[in-house]
């Protein structure tokens, strides 16, 4: 037990060191003149309370977040006296914010009469001893050529980025760095506000399921309950009551709890979206999500709170599960197999009349995955079975042995333009492919969107694992790094490149099939029956642009990334 009680005075002084407690000790209220309250917005104290240099907040509508900051740069200016330039996108918006909400919450707060003179400018108020420059991007090209202890980026992903940048530099070259805090809803992934977002410690608000005890973050869709139209546990399903969205923690990406320390070096990072606030509900989130005339970017944006991977760069499994035809497949033309090897073999079969079976052969069911893969050559003896060449080659060159001409490594390389998507190896490369992969991935992404084309034999459900595997793709923009002594203006510049964030393996099956079904699925090429073989295809082109060179399975420049 404490021996000793704090005076009042003393409480009144304490109450001054951390914005939420100066705001509920000055009654503080916003630009409508209702006080301020965290009873029902409790992740946002955290957030006013949060004095790091570097800062950096994702945020959507309708979360105060234009009180919060004019209030924090105001407290910042007037206890920490840094001296502040705050930018907007446009000289409108300034106009808006400073002439409206800023003005507003001034008048409608005796203490901030006291600290800010009404004399000022729009684009300039003083604070105490110091002073708020508030700036358009967009109006001046240039960075201000004045100190400044705090840049506030506003807005960030509206506003001009070269101007951020300037910013930036101008004050990474003073001896603290500067403090830096950007705001804004985002915009797409890669650009504006994710970019700090990505170096920064990714707090996300916890919180505890009164059910069953879990304790996660809200996520879209899993945390939504369609049917009964309610928020739910991740963990156990159970409808989630307001109360437990209000209370919550802020848990970084490693997992540590927040305690208010200024994270120094790293950004402190904040995501708040709508499934946080306790005034939305399950209902209105599903409609924003069905909403016909709002697209899906505007869902992560402003009701998520996340940036949007763009809808060219990924394809939702829906999408692809709309090439679904209920008909059965003949089984009469050539099989191509298209296997992923890694975690056991994934393997998807197709032929001319469409892709009509997967199967995911695990180690856990056969002694040896590739044994399945046998079992497919059998059971369809002028099938062609086509491998990555990132697992176990020792299975694959067996089967090369026992099936000649029917089985192909594939490898993956590098973005060049000026060759096929497939090549195949002739002579004493024959039985390797290689695959310009994202190329490549583009195309079959874009043939899955053009529905029908790539038939998919059977129904939905049946379908739906295999499906989901898209789900985990996405394509970025990178720029490629000059290459030294090629004179190739297409080598240089930004390519896209697709990436996963989860299971991709049943995408890849699909890749090898179809280069395979490309080559042997007219039945023009290599005739098999059994072991033995006619017109065995050595190199099924004599085209030299068509040529892998030997050093291609050397070669470094002809390796990607997986
Ligand atoms: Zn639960």
């Amino acid at each position: 037990m404490l021996d000793f009680e704090y005076t009042d005075d003393e409480l009144l002084a304490a109450a001054e060191l951390y914005p939420s407690t100066w705001i509920v000790k000055h009654a503080i209220k916003n630009e409508v003149g209702t006080p301020l309250d965290f009873t029902k917005r409790k992740f946002l104290v955290d957030m006013y309370n949060d004095m790091s240099p570097h800062q950096v907040m994702l945020k959507p509508p309708q979360i105060g977040a234009t009180v919060m900051n004019t209030l924090k740069a105001l407290y910042v200016a007037k206890k920490k006296k840094k001296q502040i330039i705050y930018t907007l996108p446009t000289q409108g918006d300034v106009q808006d914010m400073v002439g409206g909400s800023f003005n507003r919450i001034i008048a409608q707060n005796p203490v901030l009469l006291d600290w800010v003179k009404d004399k000022d400018t729009i684009e300039q108020k003083a604070v105490g001893d110091s002073m708020i420059f508030y700036r358009g991007t967009f109006t001046s090209k240039q960075a201000m050529m004045i100190p400044s202890g705090l840049n506030i980026h506003d807005e960030v992903d509206a506003s001009d980025q070269d101007v951020i940048t300037q910013y930036e530099t101008r004050l990474q070259a003073q001896e603290d760095g500067g403090w830096r805090w950007y705001f804004s809803h985002p915009s797409l992934s890669g650009h504006g506000v994710d970019i700090y977002w990505q170096q920064s410690d990714k707090k996300e608000w916890h919180i505890t399921c009164p059910h069953c005890g879990d304790e996660h973050y809200m996520t879209w869709p899993d945390s939504v309950d369609t049917e009964r139209e309610c928020f739910q546990c991740k963990a156990c399903k159970a409808e989630l009551p307001t109360e437990a969205r209000i209370n919550g923690r802020w848990i970084d990406k490693d997992g540590r709890v927040w305690d208010g320390t200024p994270l120094i070096g790293t950004f402190s990072g904040w995501h708040v979206s709508q499934l946080m606030l306790h005034n939305k509900t399950a209902k209105e989130l599903i409609n924003a999500s069905n909403d016909p005339n709002k697209d899906k970017q505007y869902f992560y944006n402003y009701v998520l709170g996340l940036p949007y991977i763009g809808s060219d760069d990924r394809i939702e499994p829906d999408v692809v599960l709309r090439n679904c035809e209920d008909i059965v497949n003949p089984q009469t033309s050539r099989v191509i197999i298209g296997a992923d090897t890694g975690h056991g073999i994934h393997f998807t079969l197709m032929n001319s009349d469409g892709v009509f079976y997967y199967e995911h052969a695990t180690l856990a069911q056969y002694k040896d995955p590739y044994d399945r893969i046998e079992e497919m050559l059998k059971k369809f003896p002028r099938s062609i079975a086509m491998f990555d060449q990132g697992g176990d080659l020792i299975g694959v060159r067996k089967l090369q042995a026992k099936y000649p001409g029917r089985v192909f490594l594939c490898w993956y390389r590098k973005d060049r333009k000026t060759v096929d998507l497939a090549t195949w190896g002739q002579h004493e490369e024959y039985g390797k492919v290689i695959i310009d992969r994202n190329r490549l991935m583009t195309l079959i992404v874009e043939q899955m969107r053009d529905t029908g084309r790539i038939r998919l034999n059977g129904s939905q459900e049946e379908w739906e694992e295999w499906a989901s595997h898209f789900g985990y793709i996405y394509r970025e923009q990178v720029k490629t790094k000059e290459l030294k002594d090629k004179d190739d203006s297409s080598l240089y510049g930004t390519q896209y490149v697709w990436k996963r964030n989860g299971p991709d393996h049943f995408v890849h099956t699909l890749m090898y099939a179809y280069v395979g079904l490309q080559k042997f699925g007219g039945g023009e090429a290599a005739i098999v029956t059994g072991n033995s073989m006619f017109n065995v295809p050595t190199g099924m082109t004599t085209d030299q642009q068509n040529y892998i060179p030997p050093s291609a399975f050397s070669n470094p420049e002809y390796q990607v990334e997986l």
